[in-house]
């Protein structure tokens, strides 16, 4: 039963306790207040905080990426007990120029959310619970799942802000550098625009994971022909549109050969350099985009999300119980993987 007094005193909480080595910890629940929702976690998507894992960096408080149901609600807010939501990484004030543009992600003043609400735990999505401000709940559409809605956050976010910000569509080549988690999400936000999507990447089950998600083509990034191959494969232009996810220091300059001239490149990665020379002569128009919009952007999240369902599913590889988050991470380190999601056995 959600929401039952007795067990709602402790939570779980995943901490890191050193390399390859980590505790899930019995931890007092938070505390919300002011306009702070307490949410119950159903899905927790899991990111690149297995190289946390790996490197033995500690820390108990793991995890940006969150779906579930509102347990407590702030008084006379649009969030309500029993609302299901997603809920939107990172702490922003609310009150500066990007926050109320939508961009709190790049928030002036970010806020802590522990010190504001005198809270123990609940910045966490590694855990049962967390507290957000009902303004970074994004609401669920009754006809979209929990599951496949927490897929809003770095499964398609950063990639779906790229596409929005370079206007992808029907007939537009889209090339993505770096098929991990994000990088599939890119495949997947193109793929439901119409676009024709190539991939540069070597690991082979990602390769063929691309493909079923509907990738025409996928490039080796080893060796120094891909802008020359991406230009075979595209009648000698190069693509309409690139997004680098490969947070490589090379992946970038690659992908930016290999965009034709005059076209766009966006990086949701957060990779190595373009030379100023190159972006003159070439005369592409680059753009840095991290999360998206979730004011601006609502309705068009949510049609991304009902028509991509069938491809989710696929992207979405495996799920493990919030307990075996050990064994989730020892996945994730061998790359045999799409989206992986962490989940409450209680929902
Ligand atoms: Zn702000
Ligand atoms: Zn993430």
């Amino acid at each position: 039963m959600l929401g039952t007094p007795l067990l709602r005193n402790y939570m779980k909480q995943v901490a890191i306790t050193g390399p390859m080595d980590c505790v899930v910890d019995e931890v007092p629940d938070p505390i919300r207040s002011l306009n702070f929702a307490l949410v119950e976690i159903q899905y927790a998507p899991m990111c690149t905080e297995f190289h946390q894992f790996q490197n033995g960096h500690k820390d108990d408080a793991i995890g940006h990426e969150a779906a579930g149901i509102v347990l407590e609600a702030p008084p006379a807010s649009r969030i309500h007990v029993g609302d299901r939501v997603v809920v939107m990484p990172q702490n922003g004030c609310g009150k500066c120029p990007l926050c109320l543009a939508g961009e709190h992600i790049r928030c002036l003043h970010p806020v802590n959310p522990l010190e504001i609400c005198g809270s123990p735990n609940g910045r966490a999505t590694y855990a049962e619970r967390l507290i957000q401000q009902d303004w970074l709940l994004w609401p669920i559409p009754d006809d979209i799942s929990t599951r496949h809605a927490s897929m809003a956050c770095c499964g398609l976010g950063p990639t779906f802000n790229a596409c929005e910000t370079m206007d992808v569509g029907t007939g537009d080549v889209l090339l993505v550098s770096g098929l991990g988690p994000v990088g599939l999400g890119a495949v997947v936000n193109g793929v439901v625009r119409g676009a024709r999507v190539i991939g540069i990447e070597s690991n082979p089950y990602r390769v063929a994971l691309a493909k079923e998600l509907g990738a025409t083509d996928v490039v080796d990034p080893r060796g120094d022909r891909v802008a020359e191959t991406v230009r075979e494969l595209t009648g000698g232009l190069g693509a309409d549109m690139a997004i680098e996810a490969s947070s490589t220091e090379t992946g970038p300059s690659v992908l930016f050969r290999s965009t034709r001239i005059g076209g766009q490149m966006a990086s949701v990665g957060w990779g190595g350099p373009i030379r100023m020379a190159d972006l003159v002569a070439r005369g592409i128009t680059l753009h840095g985009c991290w999360h998206w919009n979730h004011l601006r952007h609502s309705s068009r999240m949510a049609w991304t999300i009902r028509t991509a369902a069938p491809l989710l599913d696929k992207m979405i590889t495996h799920e493990f119980p919030l307990t075996e988050v050990e064994q989730a991470w020892k996945l994730q380190m061998t790359g045999q993987c799409g989206k992986v999601l962490l989940h409450n056995a209680r929902c």
